[in-house]
């Protein structure tokens, strides 16, 4: 789950990690008095939406116009600029040409930048650590420093064993070629972040840009967290801070369902039981030249309330010509899923191609439910079998 700059901010802040003042608004005029109550005589008007690249983005119905972070000079500047952010569509790199429309600003003191440089903490899979990333190449995305300059990238992984120490901070804060007492201010505020991230099981908090100013202080000037879903439910309060209006209503309708849900490009809808075999049917549809319309794992006790969700799930998409449905009947049996999925066809009014490939227990019944059901639907004997049946449909549809 992720949240907005100015929700990581007051989080991480918690955690005393220093960030300039501020404070949201939702309105020209919210925004007007919290730039009074912070005093000039500089303020920065900040879009809130949960992508990046905001300050280069620029708004759909003024492409001329400024982008979605705007240094200001007045109350009245505060003012204006705000209504021309609100409710207007901003694009970014990272949000598609669609856009998205920014319906919270976050007001802040501006800061006088004297350095931008990035730190980054993710869990690395591979070490199956925390692990701090640095760049002096602050402000720009990190995947493109990456992909340029990786040398200019220093990484230093934790131990949760001892937890962060002395030696990965000053590891860091000499990469970014500090000196001085922001050495000492920069371990403090990397302890900080890194203290929020465990405490909080974040999977991503990301500081882009981490600014030196003028008077040598330390300050995260932007602030990213992303929270680890599966842990979500040890943190109401983070939780809480869910802005549903940024989600897929897509995703959003299967997480009500604990369907594990995401979109994809193609046409050929999916509905499988267990990741792995999702994957597996998402790569043999490609290798009898079809296209995955999604991924959905639909969990191991599948009933026939969450069968049913899932066919709308998969049926709200309009990409979708074909349904392939892929169950292995362990803990399931396959009659149960058979019945699931002749009354979500019912129910649901199926109007497109359907092959469904059952394995397990009682795979015959279940073939039987299907075969008798008296709908369009077309038994499949094996993985390879399916795959083919679906392209095959979907071609002769179209
Ligand atoms: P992003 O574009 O979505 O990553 O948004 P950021 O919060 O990182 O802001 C983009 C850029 O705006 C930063 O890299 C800064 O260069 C600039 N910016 C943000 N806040 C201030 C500020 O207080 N003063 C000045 N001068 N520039 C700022
Ligand atoms: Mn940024």
């Amino acid at each position: 789950m992720n949240i907005h700059e100015y929700q990581a901010k007051s989080l991480l802040k918690k955690y005393g990690v220093a960030v300039p003042r501020g404070g949201v608004a939702y309105t020209p005029q919210e925004a007007e008095t919290v730039a009074r109550e912070l005093g000039g005589p500089v303020w920065v008007v900040k879009s809130q939406i949960h992508a990046g690249g905001r300050g280069a983005g620029r708004f759909k119905d003024n492409p001329e116009g400024k982008g979605g972070v705007r240094v200001v000079k007045s109350i009245e500047e505060v003012g204006k600029n705000a209504a021309e952010m609100l409710n207007h569509v901003l694009v970014t790199k990272q949000t598609g040409a669609e856009g998205r429309e920014v319906k919270r600003l976050y007001v802040e003191e501006g800061a006088d930048i004297k350095r931008e440089l990035y730190l980054g903490m993710l869990i690395d899979r591979a070490t199956g650590r925390v692990t701090i990333m640095a760049s002096t190449e602050g402000g720009m995305e990190i995947e493109e420093v990456a992909h340029n300059t990786p040398e200019k990238i220093v990484k230093v992984a934790v131990d949760p064993a001892t937890g962060i120490q002395g030696y990965h901070t000053r590891k860091v804060a000499f990469a970014l070629g500090l000196e001085g007492k922001q050495v000492g201010s920069a371990a403090k505020f990397i302890q900080a972040a890194y203290q929020a991230f465990v405490d909080l099981d974040c999977a991503i908090v990301e500081i882009n840009p981490l600014i030196v100013t003028g008077s040598g202080d330390i300050l995260a000037l932007d602030a990213k967290m992303n929270f680890d879903d599966n842990a979500l439910f040890r943190h109401k309060d983070v939780e809480e801070l869910r802005d549903e209006a940024e989600e897929d209503p897509a995703e959003i309708e299967a997480a009500k369902h604990s369907l594990n849900y995401v979109k994809l490009d193609g046409n050929i809808g999916c509905m499988v039981n267990g990741a792995g075999l999702a994957m597996a049917t998402m790569d043999i549809i490609k290798l009898y030249g079809g296209e995955p319309a999604n991924f959905l794992d639909v969990g191991g006790g599948a009933t026939k309330e969450r069968v049913t969700a899932a066919f709308k799930l998969i049926l709200s998409d309009s990409n979708v010509e074909g349904i392939l449905v892929n169950i292995f009947g362990g803990i399931m049996r396959c009659d149960v899923i058979a019945e699931g999925v002749v009354a979500a066809a019912r129910e649901v009014h199926l109007h497109v191609p359907l092959v469904v490939r059952l394995e397990g227990t009682n795979v015959d019944l279940g073939k039987k439910i299907l075969a008798e059901s008296g709908l369009p639907i077309l038994s499949a004997d094996n993985l390879a079998d399916a795959a083919e049946k679906v392209v095959k449909a979907v071609k002769e549809a179209a």
